[in-house]
């Protein structure tokens, strides 16, 4: 067998090996402590500066290559990120034997992937030596949450390991396996949560005009919220409001006092993320003082929308059409409604994220994110790490 066949048949294998260790021990946000542990250790093996407990358990690596007066500043800096967090859903795969041993958790958004594609770029790096410059390997809790980036971006991240530009991906149920896409502008949605608290004055059943009753108020607000996409939406921009629950304190034959809506609203822009809550706002208050009722209203960001750099964009579409060919290669897929951490290191630093295909149709990877059966694709692992790697040699070329 050819010699670079063989390597790549080890580089393959030692990927898998590591994916599936970290998928048998699935750990949730902010307590991955024995993965950024093996993370931490793998990179040392590898002989890279490693830095722990950066928001946590988060991890950053440095890997230095060039400037003969040690500075190692070269061409820049480049960070490479991976996310760490599984999630708490039982795993229902039957004979798979690196099933998780967790009861309740499981790695069901691939994040163990994440990490063995990293990995395997540090590894490529690390022995080929490339470059001129500073790679940051950066390994961040809780991607889940939308608490991670802060976290680490708080305990001084950017200050403490400056980098120029930022990249990563996410794989992607849907997407043929190995095809690289990835667009410029927003790619994944901003997530906000909203709590409606409306206190009407509960009543007996029977007597309704002796109350306010805040379940008909929240039933008319349910509905009136639906407008704002609608009617005060561009029709050119998207967005989605989903209300997801419904609670009062009334029993069967009491009308009740308070009512609490709960949801969830998605868009790709500042505006529009503004815009959603100013009418939202204005809606909730306006029907509730129609009625008579008091009303509080509670919107929160949870994930930021994640907005490709332009520049960058153009950069890793170069480095994904070198490592899979320009037919693998989407420099333009339609972006997501789901959301991810990442928009948040986006805000501070250009960069871009790109989506991994993991299977589409009857493949095995074509099982959604988050479905107790879902599974990695083992057979992107090498192609991910090697573009990562393409990407460090072109943004720091010697
Ligand atoms: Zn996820
Ligand atoms: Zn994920």
């Amino acid at each position: 067998m050819r010699q670079d066949i063989v390597q790549d048949t080890y580089f393959a294998k030692a990927l898998t090996g590591w994916r599936h260790a970290f998928h048998r021990q699935p750990e949730t946000g902010f307590e991955e402590v024995s993965t950024s542990h093996t993370v931490a250790t793998i990179l040392e093996s590898l002989g890279l500066d490693v830095h722990r407990h950066i928001g946590g358990t988060g991890i950053v690596a440095n890997l230095r290559v060039g400037n003969a007066d040690g500075s190692g500043s070269g061409n820049g800096a480049i960070g490479i990120r991976a996310d760490m967090d599984a999630l708490s859903i039982a795993e229902h795969a039957p004979g798979r034997s690196y099933a998780s041993q967790v009861p309740g958790k499981m790695h069901a958004c691939g994040h163990d992937g994440h990490m063995s594609m990293v990995l395997g770029a540090a590894k490529l790096l690390a022995e080929s030596r490339d470059f001129n410059g500073t790679v940051r390997f950066i390994f961040q809790p809780a991607e889940e949450h939308g608490r991670g980036a802060k976290a680490m971006i708080a305990d001084g991240l950017l200050e403490r390991f400056p980098i120029d530009a930022i990249y990563g991906v996410h794989n992607m149920p849907g997407i043929p396996t190995g095809r690289i896409a990835t667009r410029t502008g927003g790619i994944m949605a901003s997530e906000d949560n909203f709590v409606i608290r409306i206190r009407g004055r509960g009543t007996h059943a029977a007597r309704p005009h002796m109350g306010v009753d805040p379940l008909v108020i929240g039933a008319q607000i349910v509905v009136a919220l639906q407008t704002v996409v609608s009617r005060s939406v561009d029709p050119g921009e998207s967005a989605v409001v989903s209300c997801t629950e419904f609670i009062t304190d009334g029993i069967r034959n009491a009308i009740p006092t308070n009512v609490v809506i709960k949801g969830d609203t998605r868009s790709y822009t500042p505006h529009v993320q503004q815009l959603l809550e100013t009418r939202m706002r204005e809606i909730c208050m306006g029907i509730c003082a129609m009625h008579g009722a008091h009303c509080e209203f509670e919107y929160t960001h949870e994930f930021a929308p994640t907005m490709n750099w332009a520049e960058n964009t153009a950069l890793a579409v170069r480095a994904a059409t070198v490592v899979a060919g320009e037919a693998m290669v989407d420099a333009d897929v339609a972006p997501v409604m789901a959301s991810e951490d990442f928009g948040v290191f986006l805000q501070h630093v250009p960069g871009n994220f790109a989506f991994i295909g993991n299977g589409s149709g009857d493949e095995p990877g074509a099982i959604p994110l988050h479905n107790a059966c879902y599974d990695f694709n083992d057979a992107i692992l090498p192609l991910g790490a090697r573009y990562f790697a393409q990407i460090v040699r072109d943004s720091l070329p010697r």
